[in-house]
């Protein structure tokens, strides 16, 4: 079943010429293509399926700098005051509010990990309260149990995921006008794309040429989990929804056994934290020693999965023709099978957890793939030997709270402009130095 999501409508039409090409339509290829759009660039965002219907519509809709690793904080702190600028700036209502985000413990290895990151967030001027037993159990009373710790961070989140329509063609002709076309990818016989111009690279855009830019391409490539980049593991997750009737809970609540979140339609998005499914696959295999470091780290919370990618073909080795059909042609929306196992031990922990639950009936079950890179930071960045091609993929589960940050830097390195953060701990080229980079702290 997949998950809920607003339609917004697409052309198969190409236009003749575009300043930029976005290939994907989640969120982060929605803000490059709004960030862009807004600086006069004529985009073009192409689309295979859906806008928004894999993991930009499956995800839990949190935008959490807590527990961030420290290359990607700064990324996640802009993106919050963008959600909060982007809501004004289109008048457009997200679902994004500042509800906090509350975490529970009894683990003392998991509240000394928190610490930690509390220490280090403080030097990165970033503020978050840990909780002793007494406050985390009035806080958390209602889960009805005793606590040791926790932590609460005032932070926001994006109630109810998905994106919303952020196209917003059709309805205002103003922002009709400032929105860029989406568009269908082609069927394979009349592929003849866009005419495009090459872009020479960004290396020579500057403040003082960017009129020039305008003339040039940029290709952005945003499918991530259909990047080799991240093949090498994409874990499977399995949130379901539930009704509204539940009252007395916290929006976000984390805790090891279950997380919850507050939906805009007043029910909740229920789901383990961190627990995946890998399936064997043969770019897993490929790629298995890059991944080393990520799998030795994060493997206790793994099982393993249907083998669905190669079943449905999402998976192969083989190279594509381009005189038939490619596998993103076959299968327009990757719409993985959800494991009804895990759906049953995560609500039966949800209502042992939150007896108040019991009140609700679950209205939708879904599954998605996540897209990780081997340090589980990601790749953004122009590729040094197809110049004006910039890859934007591996968000490693954390995209869709930082959309708009990893946009707007798309945005700036097609145009030049000063980067909203420093571009390069996101540079793809740190895999080619060292596969075994660093693999991210939380
Ligand atoms: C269950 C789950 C929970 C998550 N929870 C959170 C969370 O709470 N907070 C958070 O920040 N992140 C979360 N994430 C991760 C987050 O959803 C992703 O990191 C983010 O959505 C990635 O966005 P994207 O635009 O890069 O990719 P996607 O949303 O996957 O979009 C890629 C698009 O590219 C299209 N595409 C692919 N190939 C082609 C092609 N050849 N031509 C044209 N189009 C193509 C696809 O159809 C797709 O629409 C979660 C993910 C999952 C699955």
């Amino acid at each position: 079943m997949p998950a809920p999501l607003k339609f917004v409508a697409t052309t198969p039409e190409l236009p003749a010429a575009a300043d930029a090409v976005i290939i994907g339509g989640g969120i982060v290829g929605i803000f490059a293509a709004y960030y862009l759009a807004r600086r006069g660039l004529k985009v073009a965002l192409v689309e295979k399926g859906r806008i928004g219907a894999e993991q930009s519509s499956r995800n839990w809709g949190w935008c959490r700098q807590q527990n961030r690793d420290a290359r990607e904080l700064p990324m996640a702190t802009k993106s919050l005051d963008l959600w909060e600028r982007f809501a004004g700036e289109t008048g457009e209502d997200t679902g994004f509010r500042r509800c906090g985000l509350f975490y529970l413990s009894n683990s003392d290895e998991e509240l000394a990990g928190w610490a930690r990151w509390r220490d280090f967030a403080r030097t990165a001027g970033v503020t978050t309260h840990m909780l002793d037993g007494v406050e985390a159990t009035e806080r958390g009373r209602a889960t009805g149990k005793p606590w040791k710790g926790g932590v609460f961070f005032a932070d926001r989140r994006h109630r109810g995921s998905g994106v919303r329509s952020t196209g917003r063609r059709g309805r205002d002709p103003e922002a009709r006008r400032n929105s860029p076309p989406v568009l269908r990818r082609p069927r394979y016989r009349d592929r003849r794309g866009p005419r495009l111009r090459r872009c020479h690279g960004t290396r020579h855009h500057s403040h003082q040429n960017r009129g020039a830019c305008r003339r040039c391409l940029g290709v952005l490539l945003l499918p991530p989990a259909w990047h080799p980049l991240s093949a090498g593991l994409y874990p499977l997750f399995d949130p379901f929804g539930v009704s509204p009737g539940a009252t007395g809970l916290p929006d976000a609540l984390h805790t090891a056994a279950v997380s919850v979140t507050r939906r805009g339609d007043g029910g909740y998005t229920l789901a383990i934290s961190g627990g995946g499914r890998v399936d064997l696959t043969p770019q897993q295999l490929r790629f298995a020693p890059h991944f080393l470091p990520m799998f030795v780290r994060r493997w206790r919370s793994l099982a393993p999965g249907g083998l669905q990618g190669i079943r449905s073909g999402h998976e192969t080795l083989a190279r594509w023709r381009l005189d038939a059909p490619t596998p993103m042609e076959r299968m327009r929306i990757l719409d993985p099978a959800i494991d009804k196992r895990t759906i049953r031990t995560t609500h039966l922990r949800a209502l042992e957890l939150l007896p108040a639950l019991k009140n609700t009936k679950i209205t939708a079950a879904w599954a998605g793939y996540v897209d990780s890179t081997p340090d589980g930071v990601p790749g953004i960045g122009e590729i040094a030997t197809v110049p004006g091609f910039i890859l934007a993929a591996g968000f490693s589960g954390h995209g869709f709270g930082i959309g708009p940050g990893a946009g707007h830097l798309i945005a700036d390195i097609v145009t030049g402009d000063e980067p909203i953060v420093d571009p390069r701990p996101y540079h793809p080229d740190r895999f080619l130095t060292s596969a075994w980079g660093k693999v991210a702290d939380f």
